[in-house]
């Protein structure tokens, strides 16, 4: 079972303030530059989507309401599902913060049918929450989320394995969990535009085209699909630790670009110290205005978490880049990712810079982001004053506990 939460962020806002209801609105970021990361119904109608920015928002729906995202609040909603999920199964994976699959094989029983138990969550949920969520339900993940999309809001879809084929054979293959553009585009090149003509597809073609993953993708266009439902604690590894930013306005100015690369380096350091990870690539990122983008990454000599070992190779990346135009957004991740050891290190240099990590990270947890951090993140007017984003919706509430505030 997949259960994704409609337009999460703008239904929270709308639960929390009657005035709210009923009324087309937009969650966006308090930075200046801000896109709409949710939308409410009321506003899709007009055509507001999701990624516009306020101008083109207001375009479309003059009435619209802006309403600045609160992370806690959706934070706490989605603890409050993942809880009522897990009433229902022991086997639920938090895939975003408004998603989650439930592996129901074994809890079937008490309500004897796949979709009284999908209207039982719903209630529920709605109960709990106020909030409506569209479920779809099939033998597998892939078929769950795909599901679970086809009906919104406050759908439940269930697709067996006699109505699957019949839905997949004319569908993009796009529209598939896992195939993003690039993929579709390279897909389209070999001729194959949708899940039937994948499924059918020579796997020689698909091998000698994508390498190993040829074999899943042949698999994926047949609607089979075998990764398991992964609970907290048992899901795959992150890849890969990053963050982005679309700063307030473009710029071409080196020393306002060094100080985001190195915020964005702190964000993903202190996140990855967090969980203890360390990576062996960096990888930066770069929008220009006429949003082109491209990745480069570099190769590290050992596994790190160090914000400065992070921002010095994102630096030595820029460098080699040649920026053509003004810049519109910053990314920064860290990849090749291994549990860091603990392991002590032998200089005394290094011992020190671990222990002044650590205690900067205690601090910023304790104290809120930023309470201490690198001198040259408060230069003159650096506009580094945007970590006021809405929270990425990959953001998975993995290990956050919710405690009631009387
Ligand atoms: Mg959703």
């Amino acid at each position: 079972m997949h259960v994704d939460m409609n337009a999460f962020f703008a239904s929270v806002e709308q639960r929390c303030s009657p005035a709210l209801r009923g009324k087309p609105i937009a969650v966006v970021g308090s930075a200046k530059r801000t896109v709409v990361t949710t939308a409410s119904y009321e506003a899709r109608a007009f055509g507001v989507k999701t990624g516009m920015n306020r101008f083109e928002a207001k375009m479309a729906c003059p009435q619209i309401i802006f309403v600045v995202g609160d992370n806690s609040k959706y934070i706490d909603a989605s603890v409050r599902i993942l809880e009522i999920l897990n009433s229902f199964s022991p086997l639920v994976e938090a895939y975003s913060i408004d998603e989650a699959f439930i592996d129901i094989t074994g809890c079937l029983a008490p309500f004897g049918t796949p979709s009284a138990l999908a209207m039982e969550v719903k209630r529920r949920i709605k109960e709990a929450l106020g909030l409506t969520c569209s479920i779809g339900i099939a033998p597998n993940k892939l078929l769950a989320k795909l599901a679970s999309d086809m009906k919104k809001p406050d759908g439940l879809v269930i697709m067996d394995e006699a109505s699957s084929p019949g839905v997949l054979e004319d569908l993009p293959a796009g529209e598939l969990w896992g195939i993003g553009p690039r993929l579709t585009e390279h897909l389209g090149r070999l001729g194959i535009r949708t899940c039937g003509q994948l499924g059918r597809a020579p796997l020689s073609l698909l091998r000698d085209r994508f390498g190993v993953i040829g074999e899943r993708l042949k698999l994926m266009g047949q609607g089979i699909y075998s990764n398991e439902v992964a609970p907290a604690g048992h899901e795959d590894e992150a890849r890969s630790v990053g963050h982005s930013t679309t700063l307030p306005a473009d710029t071409s100015e080196k020393g306002a670009i060094r100080r985001y690369l190195l915020k964005l380096s702190e964000m993903v350091g202190a996140r990855a110290r967090e969980h203890g990870l360390k990576g062996s690539k960096v990888c930066l990122t770069v929008r220009y205005p006429d949003f082109y983008t491209f990745s480069r990454q570099k190769t590290l000599p050992s596994h790190t978490n160090d914000t400065r070992a992070i921002y010095m190779s994102a630096l030595s990346i820029l460098e080699v880049m040649r920026l053509r135009t003004a810049v519109r957004l910053l990314g920064v991740s860290i990849s090749g990712l291994a549990k860091g050891s603990g392991q002590m290190s032998l200089f005394e240099d290094d011992r020190r810079r671990q222990r002044l990590l650590e205690a900067m990270d205690e601090v910023n947890r304790s104290f809120g982001g930023y309470t201490i951090t690198w001198g040259s993140l408060l230069d003159e007017g650096s506009g580094c004053d945007d970590e006021t984003g809405v929270i990425s919706p990959a953001w998975r509430p993995v290990g956050v506990k919710r405690i009631n505030v009387k």
